[in-house]
């Protein structure tokens, strides 16, 4: 695809260290075998708490991760800023379930939020539900199930903890994604974030909820939520991703045979992903969207649709995002024709971030397509600066 070939551009700021670190590291991921063998080991050794944080740092935490706090991470934010490539920092600590890590990960995402009110590097803040409270409770909530006492006081906790940093974000002027997650909680997901949506976007969207286009019933949701939004006077936020858990969904699905809630067939899901997109374009007087993809066609479909309706490349109300270290050929090509583009940047301390990695390599694993081109311009761009 002509528009993101040209890898003087995906690589301008990556040094022969950098493409040579990137190359082993997507050969690897690129191998399921490999894959398997040395994530399995890595979970290990950060079970076992073996010295790995040495040279997990060196390599794909390098790849795939900004930094082990906020202001460690102002490198890689500056670097991108250098491509006008926004950041968007993602604290990625996972499997976090006391308390005590739901209190610590809000005062973080707060912590994001005044930094991107004091940065025009970082236009958007995000985070996680289950970051901040437990996957059991949404799973009730959605399922519709009475609630304990216990559980009620943690659903209140919740409800105050969403609301903090809904209000913070809105009060400091951030726009926050929220993310999709498993099918099975995200109707509790979806009922708060609609709640936050009412009560913030008055003005315009400071609060994003995520649709995920390999289920077959979003594309209908979106149509009920703007028909919603019209009737109660306020803005929609939505990010677009195609969805992260479509295996777990397919196969929860057969084991408790219910109708699969995603697309079995690939085509099916970039359908809809681009119909949203059209959708989000035709209502963009009320729907702000992100375009949360590594799919070239999505993207390039994309820009096709802002210019054929003479939108502005850099209108806030549309952005577009791919993950740190992923895809640099679409973000880097953007950000040069003069779209409004910023990376996830996942960051925290390393033995935290080893979930979010483990995550990363199996996800790329299993997309076989994305690693090959992943390879092939980075053997291109070798090639051109040897004879350089
Ligand atoms: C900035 C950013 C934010 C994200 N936030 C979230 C989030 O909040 N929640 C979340 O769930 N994911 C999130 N993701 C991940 C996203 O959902 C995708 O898993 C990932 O981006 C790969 O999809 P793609 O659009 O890049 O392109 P592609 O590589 O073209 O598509 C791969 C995707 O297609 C779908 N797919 C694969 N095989 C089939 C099949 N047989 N039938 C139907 N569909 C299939 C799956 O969704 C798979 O992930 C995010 C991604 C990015 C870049």
């Amino acid at each position: 695809m002509a528009l993101f070939e040209d890898t003087r551009i995906t690589y301008a700021d990556k040094s022969n260290k950098d493409l040579i670190r990137a190359y082993f590291l997507f050969r690897i991921i690129s191998n399921p075998i490999v894959a398997k063998i040395l994530t399995s080991l890595l979970k290990l050794a950060n079970n076992l708490y073996l010295p790995i944080k040495g040279i997990v740092k060196a390599t794909i935490y390098k790849q795939f991760c900004g930094g082990t706090s906020i202001e460690k991470s102002q490198t890689t934010i500056d670097k991108l800023w250098n491509s006008q490539i926004g950041t968007i920092l993602n604290f990625s600590a996972e499997s976090k379930a006391t308390e005590a890590d739901f209190r610590h990960t809000e005062a973080e995402i707060i912590a994001t939020i005044k930094k991107a009110s004091n940065s025009k590097k970082i236009p958007f803040a995000v985070f996680k539900p289950t970051a901040i409270t437990s996957f059991s409770l949404l799973e009730k909530i959605s399922k519709k199930q009475t609630l304990s006492k216990i559980e009620q006081e943690e659903n209140d906790k919740f409800d105050q903890r969403i609301n903090k940093i809904c209000k913070t974000a809105f009060e400091l002027k951030v726009p926050i994604f929220i993310d999709a997650e498993e099918s099975w909680i995200q109707n509790a997901i979806d009922e708060k974030v609609t709640e936050m949506m009412k009560k913030f976007n008055k003005e315009k969207a400071w609060v994003y909820n995520t649709i995920q286009l390999y289920r077959n019933d979003r594309l209908a949701y979106i149509k009920q939520l703007l028909n919603e939004a019209k009737r109660n006077n306020y803005f929609i936020g939505l990010k677009l991703v195609r969805g992260a858990y479509h295996e777990q969904e397919i196969a929860r699905a057969e084991r408790f045979n219910y109708p699969c809630p995603v697309h079995r067939k690939k085509e099916d899901t970039d359908k809809d992903f681009d119909l949203a997109q059209s959708f989000c374009v035709e209502n963009i007087d009320y729907i702000s969207f992100c375009s949360a993809t590594h799919n070239e066609k999505s993207a390039t479909y994309l820009t096709d649709l802002i210019q054929e309706n003479n939108l502005d490349k850099k209108d806030k109300r549309i952005i577009f995002s791919q993950l740190l270290g992923m895809s640099d050929n679409i973000s880097y090509h953007l950000a040069k024709q003069g779209f409004y583009i910023a990376k996830y940047v996942p960051y925290g301390p390393v033995k935290d971030v080893i979930p979010y990695l483990i995550r990363r390599a199996a996800e790329n694993t299993s997309i076989a397509g994305q690693m090959n081109r992943e390879l092939s311009n980075i053997i291109k761009e070798r090639k051109r600066r040897k004879k350089a």
